[in-house]
């Protein structure tokens, strides 16, 4: 069965000094301090090290191997989005990364797929550069769970939602940029709980600012099966229905109506909670996902769907079937 991982982060082996070339700003660039390893440095802080899979292609697509895998779309590593720069400089530092990714989908056209990056805080340019990702052949752009605080609703991310639409390029959300993160910076909790939240107000800012009803063929992929939002959709309705003087003052939609209009991954690390996910999405709106190859992410790819006891359309549909919808292609260009 053909397998497709639509939730991986990849990088540059080498980044420019962009700190030094715009002079300012804490840019992210790599040492690479061991053979294999590589830490990544925001200014003068560390902010993570990163293993040899974090930019080796082939390296990547043998240890897909082991689980059956055969195709990765890959994306950027958050932390490079870099909104809060200046947007020509966001522009310089988004192009470096899309024409890395472009290149990696020429080179290898069976096993990437690409995403891009654009600078979200300027809406012309941003555009501009999701045009220019369509024409170097990527099929869609990663996007933040806010922009520099700013939530996906505001009118000036609109424009670009339409252009996604109209050029038929998917979306991913990904959470970034957690809210809470001075708060609890102790016990992991802004990867463990700001993340979830942060994907929920993504969702909840895109339905109640009526993305979804004003551009119905808009495809969007949130991580983390949604965060916690499906999880807390009773709730979320609830409000809706009870106060909707605070809540559908610009969408008059139930929420509940948008289940399945979107898509969400399926990491869930947990095959209850991918069950209650799969009665409310439906299979043909869960893509296989992993946030390869970083140590939260579901690092055998899908494994614990595999040894599920659903139906095998099902498990057709997560793994091939809906990221394939998602991308907007068909199965032949993998085979
Ligand atoms: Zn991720």
């Amino acid at each position: 069965m053909l397998k497709i991982d639509t939730h991986t982060h990849i990088i540059p082996k080498k980044l420019p000094n962009w700190a030094e070339k715009f002079g300012y700003g804490d840019f992210i660039y790599l040492q690479h301090h061991k053979k294999g390893f590589a830490k990544m440095m925001r200014g003068n802080q560390f902010f993570r090290e990163i293993k040899e899979n974090a930019w080796n292609p082939n390296l990547r697509i043998e240890e897909y191997a082991k689980f059956n895998t055969q195709v990765q779309v890959v994306c950027t590593i958050p932390v490079m989005f870099s909104y809060w720069a200046k947007p020509l400089d966001c522009l310089d530092v988004s192009k470096f990364l899309n024409d890395h990714i472009a290149d990696l989908v020429e080179k290898y056209p069976k096993n990437y797929v690409g995403l891009g990056t654009v600078p979200m805080q300027d809406t012309e340019l941003a555009i501009n550069e999701l045009e220019r990702c369509k024409k170097i052949g990527l099929l869609g752009i990663q996007i933040g769970s806010n922009i520099n605080d700013l939530n996906l609703n505001e009118e000036r991310f609109f424009p670009i939602f339409e252009a996604c639409e109209k050029l038929s390029m998917a979306v991913l959300v990904h959470p970034w940029n957690m809210m809470g993160m001075k708060s609890m910076q102790r016990y992991w909790l802004p990867w463990l709980v700001g993340m979830p939240a942060e994907t929920s107000r993504a969702i909840c800012s895109m339905i109640f600012g009526g993305i979804f009803e004003k551009l119905p063929s808009l495809r969007v992929n949130f991580a983390h099966a949604g965060g916690s939002f499906l999880g807390t959709i009773g709730r979320i309705e609830h409000g809706f229905l009870c106060r909707p003087d605070l809540v559908a003052i610009d969408n008059p939609v139930n929420p509940r109506n948008y289940l399945g209009k979107f898509w969400v991954d399926c990491i869930t690390h947990d095959p209850l909670m991918l069950e209650y996910v799969l009665k409310l999405q439906g299979s043909k709106h869960i893509t296989l996902g992993s946030d390869y190859p970083f140590p939260l992410g579901d690092l055998e790819i899908g494994r614990f769907i595999e040894e599920m006891t659903i139906d095998p359309s099902v498990k057709e549909d997560i793994f091939c079937n809906a990221p394939l919808n998602w991308l907007g292609i068909t199965k032949e260009r993998f085979t």
